[in-house]
């Protein structure tokens, strides 16, 4: 029995892995990323399309390598991501970088480095702007720039980027001021950007294309790409809604036509998915090391080896996650998604961290909230699935010492790689400096 109808993992798959590698870990079915891939690939367009990953959703560089091995770039988000995808053997120019840090000293130099080697560099404030212009006019870069849509997107439902609790991007109101200076200086924008935010509603998506093409024909009459960042909407647990691909680029497409029509201009269309590629491919494999209750009208609890340092989501966004309960002979006694013939009861599922918020089943308030499910015995197995994206290069994992955890690949071929190993106590400390040397 398979656990995704797009994947190869299945329960005995896991069960060697646990014999293999000892959990806690990650495991990504390569299967579902090349799907998504194929999909993202297929997206309809008007006039070219280019999809980038946003690798701070998974910057693994076997995960990186594997994905623009198929065509994609690379949407980085810190200095850092562009200089380990670069170690990972990527070249810049199949990067663009967005990013809060504003790189001045040895960073700056850095960047102007990676530019001549061709990262597109999307500038997000006035200030980012300011700090780039003669460098980027001297040497004929062209800039992309990050517009804050403000008010527009703001009346969508999507949560909190677009809105004035969100700092990224020049916001629309400075953009005039921003375009005005930029050809002072002799800069040239060949693409604008805008990204709505994570996990939004898909007509949000729809509404931002409209939004964009029209300051980008107001301001930005000589752009090449209009880039509309990530954002698809990903299910994680059954009846979640997902982005309709097809249907998206259906609508950009149209949209991208009208404005040819309109500007005999002909606009590449950039994409930046993240969640939407690889949030669905990864499992964190657990076993239950304990089981506790809190008296007659209080809860049942399991004890997972892995929790909130592996899979912080919970207790950040009060995220739901599909969990899959297996035997030790590996049956699947109770998943979100397949029927069994167990007897569920309403369970909770904490962690190992001695921190109340170390539980995987929260709401967005951080109250602990029973799920149904088979009930395990100690040494069985339960998976958290929708673990591929933002779980791995997000959680605070050497909280009370514990180790970040291995990463494993399911290749198509259902062979087994380590693409991380788990880290040792002696890289945990390796930094750190006893206090009797300093008496010395
Ligand atoms: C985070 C991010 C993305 C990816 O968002 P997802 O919701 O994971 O698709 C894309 N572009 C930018 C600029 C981002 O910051």
């Amino acid at each position: 029995m398979k656990l995704s109808e797009i994947g190869v993992l299945t329960p005995e798959l896991i069960l060697n892995a646990k014999e293999a590698f000892q959990t806690p870990f990650y495991l990504y079915d390569e299967a579902i990323i090349q799907k998504k891939i194929d999909d993202v690939l297929a997206m309809p367009n008007a006039y070219g399309l280019t999809v980038s990953f946003a690798m701070k959703s998974n910057s693994n560089q076997a995960l990186l390598q594997m994905i623009v091995e198929r065509g994609l770039e690379l949407d980085c988000s810190s200095m850092n991501e562009a200089r380990r995808a670069q170690m990972a053997g990527i070249p810049y120019s199949k990067m663009m970088l967005t990013t809060q840090e504003v790189p001045r000293g040895n960073d700056q130099e850095d960047l102007h480095k990676m530019m001549l080697k061709g990262l597109e560099y999307n500038v997000c404030s006035i200030e980012q702007l300011h700090q780039i212009a003669d460098f980027a006019a001297e040497n004929n870069q062209a800039l992309s720039m990050r517009v804050h849509p403000g008010k527009g997107a703001g009346e969508t439902r999507t949560r909190n980027t677009g809105s004035k609790y969100s700092s990224f991007g020049v916001h629309l109101t400075d953009v005039e001021e921003a375009v005005t200076y930029a050809k002072e200086k002799g800069v040239h924008f060949n693409q604008i950007h805008v990204h709505i935010g994570s996990g939004g509603d898909p007509e949000a998506w729809r509404e931002n294309i409209d939004l964009e093409l029209s300051f980008v024909e107001k301001y930005f009459p000589d752009v090449e790409i209009v880039n509309l960042g990530g954002g698809f909407k990903e299910g994680r647990m059954p009846g979640e809604t997902v982005a309709d691909i097809q249907d998206l680029g259906n609508y950009a497409k149209l949209r991208f036509k009208e404005y040819y029509g309109r500007n005999n201009k002909k606009l590449r269309m950039e994409i930046e998915p993240g969640t939407y590629l690889v949030a669905n491919a990864g499992y964190l494999v657990t076993t239950v090391i304990d089981k506790k209750h809190t008296g007659p009208d209080g809860f049942e609890f399991l004890v997972l080896d892995g929790g909130m340092e592996a899979n912080t989501r919970p207790a950040m966004y009060g995220s739901e996650h599909p969990f899959y309960v297996i035997s030790q002979n590996g049956s699947l006694l109770s998943s979100d998604f397949h029927n069994t013939d167990s007897e569920l009861k309403e369970i909770n599922i904490v962690g190992k961290c001695c921190e109340s918020g170390d539980s995987q089943t929260l709401d967005a308030v951080g109250s602990i909230v029973p799920r149904k499910m088979a009930d395990p015995e100690i040494g069985d197995l339960v998976v958290i699935g929708g673990t591929g994206a933002y779980c791995s290069t997000m959680s605070p994992y050497n909280y009370n010492s514990h180790a970040q955890i291995p990463e494993i690949l399911l290749r198509t071929n259902g062979r087994l790689d380590v693409i991380r190993k788990r880290q040792t106590l002696q890289q945990m400390i390796q930094n750190e400096i006893p206090l009797k040397s300093m008496e010395s």
